[in-house]
């Protein structure tokens, strides 16, 4: 059991733009939940297409 090793125990997602996962950061600390792009530039050029939720028409 190793200790003071815990840097790569962060959690991952995956952007939705660019499809590549990355990982937890500190500015994203109080917003993780609500992180879907892996960068400010990602989240402008997400895809047009968007599944909506909550519409069932
Ligand atoms: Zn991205």
């Amino acid at each position: 059991m190793p200790r003071g090793v815990a840097k790569t125990n962060l959690p991952e997602k995956t952007c939705l733009t660019c499809g590549r996962p990355f990982t937890w950061r500190k500015k994203w600390e109080r917003v993780w939940d609500e992180v879907k792009y892996c960068s400010d530039r990602c989240r402008r050029e997400r895809p047009k297409r968007t599944f909506k939720t909550g519409q069932n028409s």
